[in-house]
């Protein structure tokens, strides 16, 4: 990224018409740079306003005619959002008058931010650590309300203070180690050794409980796998459609057409689910539709959750009892019978008690999908609960935490096999390196681009 010291702007808020737009200016000249190109209704200059303070005036285009009408509150310095001087211009939302507002400012001055530059200014000027500035972008996509509290929690620093007692007392251990290997004299007293071993026993396990938190996290963040299953023509994919509520999958009257798996992802009782339309399961020899079954077949086995489609106004056929099958291997399994609105042929009988629900539904008329819903809720299978906050969603974060666990387990070990100091330290020392990359006080500068790169311009 360029370097960090300029001006930079962008639009901050999503494209499209809206009742309020805003751009957004951070760096040494930000409140000059808006100052150019706003006119108070006072007559006051904005250098002149305090942090925080709401200036009401125009803003003016390229050709320093006015463009809009506009609130400006300006921040020094550190106490911005980024740490630097900024200038938010709220305007009203509209695309035309907020790109020219955003080329007056780039005219005085300033330049395009990048995705995301607003928050990596934050953490390289120490405003927010990176669990922070990772919690900012889980905001901002959050799926599920679950998903936004968890990141909330984590944005006012709940994985940073989890972690940074045991960080404090690594150092602790770490200076101790480091004087008996410089002063040869000094030595660690086996009383100082066994309360060294207990507090490394106790980070360790505490790491490990924060890393254990990132199975909810994955289902909190990527949701529960759903497959729908069931032979061609059942009306698998306008149930998709249907429990989606948009056309997301392709409908037609010839079997196999969807030879593919498609995903859409739908929020059942909170949880996000993945609901994964399947090819329909039956022998062929296309090759294209038998890798399709086959993948369905994975999807069945590798989903949480099992919906299998039965056609109501048909008899079961062999391609269905193929279908029971898979079903049956499923840790959680419902039924769900189409085509309500035909008169019934099909009993629910016949379909075994291996499904935690038998459900009716029209997808043409909307009947029964509530029930639906309410079946799928209650097959949702239950992951351990963690603590708002303290759910790890992040695969870094994760992959560090593990590997901060793993180093302090080898120092504990090496602290009770009694092995030289400066070997135990090497140990101790990585467990360092590993729980700083958590908050970012040492990370190496192409993760922190890769981790920036994620945000939107404007954030
Ligand atoms: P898939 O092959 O299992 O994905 O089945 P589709 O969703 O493509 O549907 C196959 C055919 O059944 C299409 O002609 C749909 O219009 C029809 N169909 C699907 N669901 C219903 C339903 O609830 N009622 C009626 N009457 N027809 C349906």
């Amino acid at each position: 990224m360029p370097s960090t010291n300029s001006t930079i702007a962008a639009i901050a808020t999503a494209p499209g018409v809206a009742a309020i737009g805003i751009v957004r200016l951070s760096g040494a000249d930000a409140i000059a740079t808006a100052d150019r190109v706003f006119r108070s209704k006072l007559g006051r200059g904005l250098t002149e306003s305090s942090t925080g303070r709401i200036t009401r005036g125009v803003v003016v285009g390229t050709d320093l005619e006015p463009i809009d009408e506009c609130l400006v509150i300006c921040r020094r310095a550190p106490n911005s959002y980024t740490g630097e001087d900024t200038a938010e211009l709220h305007c009203h939302g509209s695309p035309t008058a907020l790109a020219e507002i955003l080329r007056a400012v780039l005219a005085n001055g300033a330049r395009q931010a990048e995705p995301g530059e607003f928050t990596k200014r934050a953490f390289l000027n120490g405003r927010l650590d990176l669990t922070q500035a990772e919690a900012v972008i889980d905001i901002i996509e959050a799926e599920t309300v679950a998903v936004a509290k968890n990141a909330a929690a984590q944005l006012g620093g709940a994985i940073a203070r989890r972690i940074d007692d045991g960080y404090g007392e690594l150092l602790d251990i770490a200076a101790h180690f480091h004087a008996t290997v410089d002063y040869p004299d000094e030595d660690i007293d086996d009383f100082k050794a066994g309360e060294y071993a207990f507090k490394l026993g106790q980070l360790e396990n505490s790491l490990r409980e924060l890393y254990d938190t990132f199975e909810r996290g994955k289902v909190l963040k990527n949701g529960v796998a759903a497959a729908i299953i069931g032979k061609p023509n059942v009306g698998k994919s306008s149930l998709l459609n249907a429990l989606v509520g948009f056309d997301r999958a392709i409908v037609t009257a010839n079997p196999g057409t969807t030879r593919d798996t498609i995903e859409e992802r739908a929020v059942f009782g909170g949880t996000l689910t993945r609901l994964i339309d399947t090819a329909g399961l039956r022998g062929t020899r296309d090759e294209a539709e038998a890798e399709g079954v086959e993948r369905a077949i994975r999807a069945a086995r590798d989903a949480e959750l099992v919906i299998a489609v039965f056609d109501g106004s048909a008899n079961l056929t062999d391609e269905d009892a193929a279908v029971l099958t898979n079903a049956k291997d499923a840790a959680n399994a419902v039924a769900v019978v189409t085509k309500s609105d035909l008169p019934p042929v099909l009993s629910d009988k016949s379909l075994g008690d291996g499904f935690s629900a038998v459900v009716r539904v029209s997808s043409k008329t909307g009947e029964g999908l509530s029930a639906l819903s309410d079946a799928i809720i209650a097959a949702l299978p239950e992951f351990p609960r963690g603590r708002t906050g303290e759910i790890i969603t992040n695969a870094r974060q994760a992959e560090a935490v593990d590997r901060a666990a793993e180093f302090v387990h080898a120092a504990s070990l090496a602290l009770a096999r009694g092995v030289t100091p400066d070997a135990a330290l090497v140990e101790i020392e990585s467990a360092l390196t590993a729980i700083g990359e958590i908050t970012g006080r040492n990370i190496r500068e192409d993760t922190i681009e890769r981790i920036f790169e994620r945000f939107c311009v404007g954030k």
